[in-house]
């Protein structure tokens, strides 16, 4: 028996990268999982891929800055899975500049994704996750919310604002067993980091204590161990896995 056995994850951003290897350790682990992204992305492959291993997954296309879209799909996951036990907030992007070229398209779009999507997918789960007087919400920062990092001003503000989000959750929820925590990773391979370019890949590690860029399993890791009963009593958490990038 898996230990997730019973459980619905609905993941955001669940295509490719980190939200793809966690739908898998989710589901491996006996988790119904829901995941959900852009209609254009990848879904099917992810969800083929579970299946080709035994897991239970569906696809389920959604923007998380349509806050209609986001409360319709969380009903609709909720009603057709039986409830959402675990929320994995995982959707992101990054639109980089520095901070004084920094149109304010921008800084919108990013915190449209990663801050306001958040708020929109959250809100509809919360209400189903009280009412079933259990949930495991993790929300997936970064590092550099807590370091700062030139050139990702609306980035590491978002990612900032979620760890707020994320102490005040566990706060307001943990007296109805719904504990909430974040993940901050540090610079994960993902096509989030195609974009780097050797030699910024170069100068990244030599800064890391683990000379090398993490891998989406790195983070499925935590996230899963931050979705099992072994962390039953931890909440408003932030773990870095960073390779020791932040320390
Ligand atoms: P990724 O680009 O593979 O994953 C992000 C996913 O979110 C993509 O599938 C993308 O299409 C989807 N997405 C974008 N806009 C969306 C929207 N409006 N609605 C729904 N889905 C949307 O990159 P990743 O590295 O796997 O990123 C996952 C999360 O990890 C992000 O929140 C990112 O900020 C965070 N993170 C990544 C790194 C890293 O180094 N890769 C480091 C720290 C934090």
């Amino acid at each position: 028996m898996g230990m997730l056995e019973g459980k619905v994850a609905l993941i955001t951003g669940a295509a490719t990268g980190i939200g793809a290897a966690c739908a898998r350790a989710l589901a491996r682990e006996g988790a119904q999982v829901a995941c959900t992204s852009l209609p254009t992305d990848p879904i099917a492959e992810v969800v083929a891929s579970i299946q080709a291993e035994g897991g239970q997954a569906i696809g389920v296309p959604l923007d998380v800055t349509n806050a209609t879209q986001a409360a319709e799909v969380v009903d609709r996951i909720a009603g057709e899975l039986g409830g959402i036990h675990i929320l994995l907030n995982n959707a992101g992007i990054t639109d980089d500049g520095l901070f004084l070229r920094m149109k304010p398209e921008a800084w919108r779009r990013v915190l449209a994704v990663n801050l306001d999507g958040v708020f929109h997918v959250t809100q509809p789960v919360v209400r189903h996750m009280v009412k079933q007087r259990e949930g495991r919400i993790i929300n997936i920062s970064s590092v550099v919310g807590l370091m700062g990092n030139p050139g990702q001003a609306n980035y590491a503000a978002s990612k900032a604002a979620l760890i707020g989000l994320t102490k005040t959750l566990a706060r307001e929820l943990g007296g109805r067993n719904i504990l909430v925590n974040a993940v901050a990773p540090g610079f994960i391979q993902t096509p989030m980091t195609d974009k780097l370019s050797p030699e910024q890949r170069q100068a990244l590690v030599a800064n890391l204590a683990v000379p090398r860029l993490g891998t989406p399993e790195d983070i499925a890791a935590v996230v899963l161990f931050l979705a099992s009963p072994a962390a039953s009593y931890v909440t408003g958490e932030v773990i870095n896995v960073s390779g020791g990038l932040y320390m």
